[in-house]
């Protein structure tokens, strides 16, 4: 039967098989090369959003758990790792991508399912984002000295990497790539949610042979975070994830030797000059904020426009969000597919709430949602102002706010007066326009007429409390080794 829907048409479902992705009832930690019980014994188990059943138990690592892993990483750099030569590091690097590639269905379905973004994105998206950034990472294994001329690159260590549930395998692939390829090694701590795809790569890890020890992967929940954090053997911490754990994160850090690079929130502004093209204009910002359920640090998730264009430009955004498909991440039709959890779905409605509170217009899609699981719809906050919390703070939702603006000067100081400085996006027919607006835009990454447009060999991070530090490109390796 066709899917219900309020669109002047309707789709059959088309949902992708789970046939190849194969799950194990229980997962342990990925330690020294093997899968090992934890010594607290304990497991929690990992749901899928999209109807909230269990998908599988994973271990909980206790603080012996993290020591063990943290140990394994440093007998593994003293004996093998640090000595291999940068070819040889980059033969495995290679090996891990082909592989990503070789299991990409099951690794793109095993996402969907677990932290509900829809198929579409974890298959032409966050996988084969994955197997490039191990690609990139490759070439650059014996070519450091051409990354940094005329110094002595060495590795640091250990580097513990933690991240957020939003990209699981993607990020730890930004994480790990670069590690390994500057010849450190790593314990890695995903995020409690979503921590099956980083299990599936160790799985990958132990079939391409890497030396056991190079990568360790342990779960858990923020202590077990905490724990790498500390530990004493750890020479650099990278850390994605929220700005407020990432300020906890740099005061355990203060006083120490360890290195330390932050990914944090982000709040970026879309800009839309009054001569930009506006049906282009608008599929940018529909990709920008309602691409992953507006889950992602740099979603464009304010919206400035140009006074005259505004009426325009909003009428034309409510009759795109009403043709979006909100639903089963596995449905390849699916554009919003579910919030990662309860927390954040929750977090997302009391935003919604708040924008009700304090006068704003709220505009939503008229869809029907499944009856489990945590589906928003898509939101469009109109009449915002700079003081209204939804605009100041980062509600990692399908939630937009819009403002206008009458002058360029007002529209810089707009996108920058705010806490954060990720990304930005400008929308404007002008090249001279857009040069000189992203020479004053506080932003780490700043996209013209497009959105949301990566690649591995592209430098991504932030300004203010969007952290610092930059992960991707040849800037990327720079974070993980000593010059001399
Ligand atoms: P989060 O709560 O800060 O968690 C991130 C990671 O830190 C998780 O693995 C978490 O474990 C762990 N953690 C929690 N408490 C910890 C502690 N005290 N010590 C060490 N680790 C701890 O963030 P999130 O909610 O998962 O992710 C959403 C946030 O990430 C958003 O703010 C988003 O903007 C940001 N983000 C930034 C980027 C970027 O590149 N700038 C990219 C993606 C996401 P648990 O999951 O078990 O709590
Ligand atoms: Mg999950």
């Amino acid at each position: 039967m066709p899917k219900e829907t309020t669109l002047s048409w309707t789709y059959s479902p088309a949902p992708e098989s789970k046939d190849q992705t194969f799950l194990k009832e229980r997962y342990d930690l990925f330690i020294n090369g093997k899968f090992t019980k934890p010594e607290s014994k304990k497991y929690f188990h990992s749901f899928n959003p999209a109807d909230e059943t269990p998908l599988a138990q994973v271990a909980r690592a206790s603080e012996k758990d993290v020591d063990a892993a943290v140990k394994s990483a440093a007998s593994a750099y003293n004996k093998v790792w640090s000595k291999l030569e940068g070819k040889e590091r980059g033969k495995y690097l290679f090996r891990i991508a082909r592989m990503i590639q070789e299991r990409a269905k099951e690794l793109a379905v095993l996402e969907s399912m677990d932290s509900g973004k829809p198929i579409r994105e974890s298959r032409d998206f966050d996988v084969p984002a994955a197997a490039n950034h191990f690609f990139y990472y490759a070439g650059w294994a014996d070519k450091l000295e051409y990354a940094f001329p005329n110094r002595k690159v060495e590795s640091l260590g250990v580097v513990g990497q933690i991240i957020p549930w939003n990209f699981p395998l993607l990020m730890a692939a930004w994480k790990i790539a670069p590690a390994l390829a500057t010849g450190n090694t790593v314990v890695l701590k995903p995020a409690e949610s979503t921590s099956l795809s980083a299990l599936k790569l160790a799985e990958i890890i132990k079939d391409c042979d890497l030396p056991p020890g190079v990568v360790n992967i342990i779960t858990g929940f923020g202590d077990t975070g905490e724990y790498l954090v500390k530990h004493p053997l750890v020479k650099k911490i990278a850390f994605t994830g929220s700005t407020e754990i990432g300020k906890h994160i740099q005061k355990l850090c203060a006083g120490t030797d360890k290195k330390l690079s932050l990914e944090l929130g982000g709040k970026a502004a879309h800009i839309i000059l009054e001569d930009a093209s506006i049906n282009e204009a608008i599929e940018g910002i529909i990709n920008g904020i309602f691409f992953n359920q507006g889950e992602v640090c740099c979603a464009g998730s304010r919206l400035l426009v140009q006074e005259n264009k505004a009426e325009e430009v909003i009428t034309k955004l409510k009759a795109r969000i009403e043709k979006l498909i909100v639903g089963d991440p596995l449905d390849k039709n699916t554009d919003i597919g579910a919030i990662n959890s309860k927390m954040q779905f929750d977090k997302i409605q009391n935003y919604i709430g708040i924008a009700k509170q304090e006068g704003l217009e709220v505009h939503q899609s008229s869809c029907t949602l499944p009856a489990k699981g945590f589906y928003v719809r898509p939101t469009l906050l109109l009449n915002a102002a700079q003081t209204n919390r939804v605009v100041q703070e980062e509600i990692f939702g399908p939630v937009l706010t819009l403002q206008t603006f009458r002058s360029i000067e007002e529209a810089i100081e707009l996108a920058n007066n705010i806490p954060y400085g990720l990304s930005a996006g400008i929308w404007s027919s002008k090249g001279s326009r857009i040069f000189n607006l992203s020479s004053k835009l506080k932003a780490g990454v700043i996209w013209a007429n497009s959105y949301n447009k990566f690649d591995p060999s592209s430098p991504f991070g932030g300004y203010k409390e969007s952290g610092f530090g930059r992960e991707g490109g040849l800037h990327g390796l720079r974070s993980y080794v000593n010059l001399k």
